[in-house]
This record gives C-alpha cells, sequence and structure tokens, in this order.
C-alpha cells in the first residue's frame, strides 16, 4: 500500500489518439485546441472518423487536410463501405493520396437507420471490411488499421467466426487492428490469446474510451461488458461532469496501468475532441512531452 501506484512507469508506449470530424466552428476550435495540446506527446498516428452513412466525408477530409498540412502528425482517415460505390471509394482514395494522407482505417460502417439494422452493400460496392481493405490495395500502397472486437462483434456468429473475418482483414493487406472500446482487459487478454492462436500476429491495439457520458457509453456498448463496479464508481456522477471527468480519468488511467502491466505498449485513445483525459493517462503511464526529460534530439543538441 505504501507503493504509489503509477511509481516508476518508464513512458516506454506508444500512443494514437482518435477525433471526429467538427461540425461548427466552436467545435473546430475545441478540436485544434485538443491537436495542439496532444501533438507533443508525438503520437504514432492521429485518426478521424467518418460519420455514419459517409455523412462526413467532406468534413473528415477538411479536417485530415488540415492535420497534413499545420502539423506534423501523421493523420489515419477513416472510411466505410456504407452506400458509396467502388468508384466513389476510389475517388475518395485518389483525393487521400493526393492530400498526401498515407494511412488509412478501413471499416465497413454501421447501417443507416433506414436499412432496419442490416447492412446492405451498395450494388457496385463493397461487402464489408476485408473487401474495402482488398480494394483499396489494388490502388495505393496505404498503410491501413482495420476494427477488432474483443466482445465480438454484434452481428458476428460466433468469436470465431469474427476472428476469421479479422484475419481476412489483415489478409488482405490491413496491418494493424484497433478495438472496440472495453472495461473488463480480461475480454481483451483472452481475445489476444485466441488472435495469436488464429495465426494473427499484427498488433491489436487496445481502445480507450475515457468515460464522459455514462448513459452514452452504455447506448454504444453494444456487445461491451459494463462491469458492477464501473456502474458502481459512476453512480449519482450524471449531473456532476467535472468530477465525473476526474473519475473517468482515474478509471482509464488504472485500466491502461493493468493493462501495462500485462505487457501492451500500445494505446489507442477515443478522445471525443478533448485532450485532457488522454493527457493526463499519458502523464501517469510516464509519457512525456517531447524534449521534457532533455532527451529528444533537439534539447539533447
Ligand atoms: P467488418 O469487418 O466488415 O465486419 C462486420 C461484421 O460482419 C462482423 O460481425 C463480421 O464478423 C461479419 N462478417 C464480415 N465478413 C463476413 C463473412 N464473409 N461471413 C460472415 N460474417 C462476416 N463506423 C463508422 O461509421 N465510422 C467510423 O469512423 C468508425 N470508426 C471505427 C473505429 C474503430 C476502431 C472501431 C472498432 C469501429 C469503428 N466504426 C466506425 C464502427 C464500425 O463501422 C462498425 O462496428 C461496423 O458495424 C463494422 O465495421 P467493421 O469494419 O468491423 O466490419
Amino acid at each position: 500500500l505504501d507503493t504509489p501506484l503509477f511509481a516508476g512507469l518508464p513512458g516506454d508506449i506508444a500512443v494514437s489518439f482518435e477525433f471526429f470530424p467538427p461540425k461548427s466552428e466552436k467545435m473546430e476550435a475545441q478540436l485544434w485546441e485538443a491537436i495542439t495540446q496532444l501533438a507533443p506527446l508525438e503520437p504514432s498516428f492521429v485518426s478521424v472518423t467518418y460519420g455514419a452513412g459517409g455523412s462526413t466525408r467532406e468534413r473528415t477530409h477538411a479536417t485530415v487536410s488540415r492535420i497534413v498540412n499545420e502539423t506534423a502528425l501523421v493523420p489515419a482517415a477513416h472510411l466505410t463501405c456504407v452506400a458509396a460505390s467502388k468508384g466513389e471509394i476510389a475517388e475518395i482514395a485518389d483525393q487521400y493520396w493526393e492530400a498526401g494522407v498515407r494511412h488509412i482505417v478501413a471499416l465497413r460502417g454501421d447501417p443507416p437507420p433506414s436499412d432496419g439494422g442490416r447492412f446492405i452493400p451498395h450494388p457496385d460496392g463493397y461487402a464489408g471490411a476485408a473487401d474495402l481493405v482488398a480494394g483499396l490495395r489494388k490502388h495505393h500502397d496505404f498503410e491501413i488499421s482495420v476494427a477488432a472486437y474483443p466482445e465480438m462483434h454484434p452481428e458476428a456468429s460466433s468469436l470465431e467466426a469474427d476472428l476469421d473475418n479479422l484475419k481476412r482483414k489483415l489478409d488482405a493487406g490491413a496491418s494493424r487492428a484497433i478495438t472496440q472500446f472495453f472495461f473488463a482487459n480480461d475480454a481483451y487478454f483472452r481475445f489476444l490469446d485466441k488472435a495469436l492462436a488464429a495465426g494473427i500476429t499484427a498488433p491489436i491495439l487496445p481502445g480507450i474510451m475515457p468515460v464522459t457520458n455514462f448513459d452514452a457509453i452504455r447506448r454504444m456498448s453494444a456487445n461491451t461488458e459494463i462491469p458492477g463496479w464501473l456502474e458502481a464508481t459512476f453512480e449519482g456522477m450524471d449531473e456532476r461532469p467535472g468530477p465525473r471527468a476526474l473519475v473517468a480519468a482515474v478509471v482509464a488511467a488504472e485500466q491502461c496501468r493493468r493493462l501495462y502491466a500485462g505487457g501492451v505498449r500500445d494505446f489507442h485513445f477515443y478522445t471525443l475532441n478533448r485532450a485532457e483525459q488522454a493527457y493526463a493517462i499519458c502523464q501517469l503511464l510516464g509519457l512525456r512531452p517531447r524534449g521534457a526529460h532533455g532527451t529528444h534530439k533537439e534539447t539533447a543538441a
């Protein structure tokens, strides 16, 4: 009990941050404030999501382009198969390539509510993410990341079938997977074991979601177990966003500390366009901004 929980963590980790494209000038300012605060942690990449049904096509492109033009960060553009033909996707991919983007997060996407919750491929489109990865590969030499589900995708017939699908995506040319958020680390570790047994050797980055709004998390957690202790931890905090954010940072930092203790060194943060929690967790894991220890080339010189 005398040893501080986070004592001595050397910060030998790599991090990446996910953002969503802003809808208004105010949200744009908030996004850029977050990017500016997190950039000194030198993430391996920063990804920008693609709205359901391709609804943010232009905004995703604009955000990714601004990252290319105004920062030294490596952007990864999310791209989905929903409501787009192969030709339209090729066009989007060409535009990214020309803009200097070299990393795509390739996804099937969720079906629009009008399709009754079932994914119906565009008649000239891709059937799913594995198909999309193969299609992107034909056009450009993108680095490609795909999604993984430690607690199984809700539409999968079994965890084994879902792992087969993940393997297909990697075999088609993706080089890394990023997981859906989870709170039960055991599920993630079991998933890594099963993936390895299925011959998957690519990195599977845990997606870390600090809880900013517990109700929203519950709504989004189709298959994600919400442990009783988590529910109890956030009890009565719905109307207290300030303290709730502090509690959320502690809970997510402790989750990451346990993942670190289990050997994880790569972390992907769902930032929801806010820097504070992701930054605080990185700090507790020992990560420091460039030059803070005087070890970076620029400061050492
Ligand atoms: P796929 O890998 O194609 O799989 C979908 C389902 O079909 C799975 O159940 C799979 O097992 C099953 N399946 C696939 N092929 C077969 C087959 N041949 N036979 C049987 N079953 C099969 N959504 C967005 O709209 N925009 C985003 O920016 C976005 N970013 C995300 C980022 C991450 C890290 C994650 C984890 C998810 C993201 N999503 C995003 C959500 C994602 O689009 C949904 O979860 C979607 O329902 C599935 O996408 P996928 O790429 O995993 O699909």
